[in-house]
């Protein structure tokens, strides 16, 4: 038995990008119709004049969402919304979706009319068709998966890979505060199941918790970018954290950036609650993640149309490679600034993503 240990390689040593980098390993794409393969936050595809996006997620109960506290309803509307936010992270119009369920026989026809009422909402609000999917059964659990197909001219494809020195960094929105909704939930949670009787005490946290359980994805910010001539040089989408996304823009474009700590956005209520878990805001901030904010660059000369663009921030700067990822603190130093991101590979059922 012993060589046999030796033999296989536990995917917990690769982490979720090493693992996804060895399996792509001897694929190549040979169509002259594939625009972009793996490595975005969609895969492009040539469709007459116009490029189609395509971005598909995984959803698994007991690892992604939990049922005690995530309504079915709710969860439908996320695993829509998450998907269209890569859609846009591409600067592109979110347009069609399928949509791929496996449950098990605990699920009721009630409980499912829930999770797509939710689904169905959200397909009203941002707009797209539900085209297809696929239902099985599962021995254990309910796994969602969504695929969003959405369009963008070949002007206004926006890749992670365009970012250059000098360019601004900016993000649409305010981060941390869907990290902590998650906090009072599993602390809620916790206390549930030690004391069945007991009442959740969700403090009025409504703003925390509706990011973690319902989050929106930045439709109007790509709306607005088309609307004023504006076009980002590379662009993600926060499900990660910034640090890791970040990380990407700089890994994708070949750059480094500074991010201003005094300039990261961060809501009131999600500082208070940060001090409360006894976390750091900042680092909240920059590791929580399931933000589903846009976080973009732009050229120097376009600074004058972010200034109007509302609910941007403009948070830092993109700077060459060997200067690494760094965050200035509001004292005054310069640390480099790391991507803990989430472990995906964990074998503790309640990690993340
Ligand atoms: P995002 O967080 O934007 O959804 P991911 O981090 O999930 O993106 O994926 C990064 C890239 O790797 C994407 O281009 C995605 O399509 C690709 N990818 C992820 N898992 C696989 C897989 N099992 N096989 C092929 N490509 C994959
Ligand atoms: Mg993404």
């Amino acid at each position: 038995m012993e060589e046999f240990k030796n033999t296989f390689t536990d995917v917990n040593e690769m982490g979720e990008f090493g693992l996804i980098d060895h399996l792509m390993e001897g694929f190549e794409c040979k169509k002259e119709s594939t625009v972009k393969g793996v490595g975005d936050d969609a895969a492009v595809i040539k469709a007459g004049d116009e490029y189609m996006v395509v971005s598909t997620d995984l959803l698994v109960e007991g690892i992604h969402f939990d049922l005690m506290y995530s309504p079915l309803k709710h969860l439908g509307y996320k695993a829509v919304v998450v998907n269209l936010s890569d859609i846009y992270a591409m600067n592109g119009r979110a347009e069609q979706i399928t949509v791929s369920i496996a449950l098990s026989s605990k699920f009721s026809v009630e409980a499912l009319d829930e999770l797509y009422a939710g689904i169905r909402e959200a397909c009203r609000i941002y707009n797209v068709d539900l085209v297809g999917g696929d239902t099985t059964s599962s021995p254990k659990g309910l796994t969602i998966s969504v695929t969003a197909i959405g369009r963008v001219s070949p002007n206004d494809i926006t890749y992670r890979s365009g970012a250059k020195k000098g360019d601004i960094l900016c993000i649409t929105g305010d981060l941390g505060a869907a990290y902590l909704g998650l906090q009072i939930l599993e602390r809620e949670k916790q206390l549930y199941m030690s004391n069945p009787g007991i009442q959740p005490d969700l403090e009025n946290q409504k703003y925390l918790l509706e990011r973690q359980l319902k989050p929106e994805a930045q439709k109007h910010s790509v709306e607005f970018f088309k609307k004023n001539g504006l076009k980002p040089t590379a662009m993600i989408d926060i499900s990660d954290g910034l640090a890791s996304d970040l990380m990407h823009i700089c890994k994708a474009s070949g750059v480094g950036a500074y991010v201003e700590e005094g300039k990261i956005p961060i809501k009131d209520e999600a500082q208070l609650m940060a001090i409360k878990f006894k976390l750091d805001p900042v680092t909240t901030a920059l590791n929580g993640g399931e933000d589903y904010e846009l976080l973009f660059t732009v050229d120097e000369k376009d600074l004058e149309k972010i200034r109007f663009m509302p609910g941007v921030y403009i948070i830092g700067e993109i700077t060459d490679e060997e200067e690494g990822l760094k965050l200035h603190t509001t004292g005054g130093n310069i640390h480099p600034l790391k991507a803990q991101g989430w472990k995906h590979f964990e074998k503790n059922e309640d990690s993340q993503n």
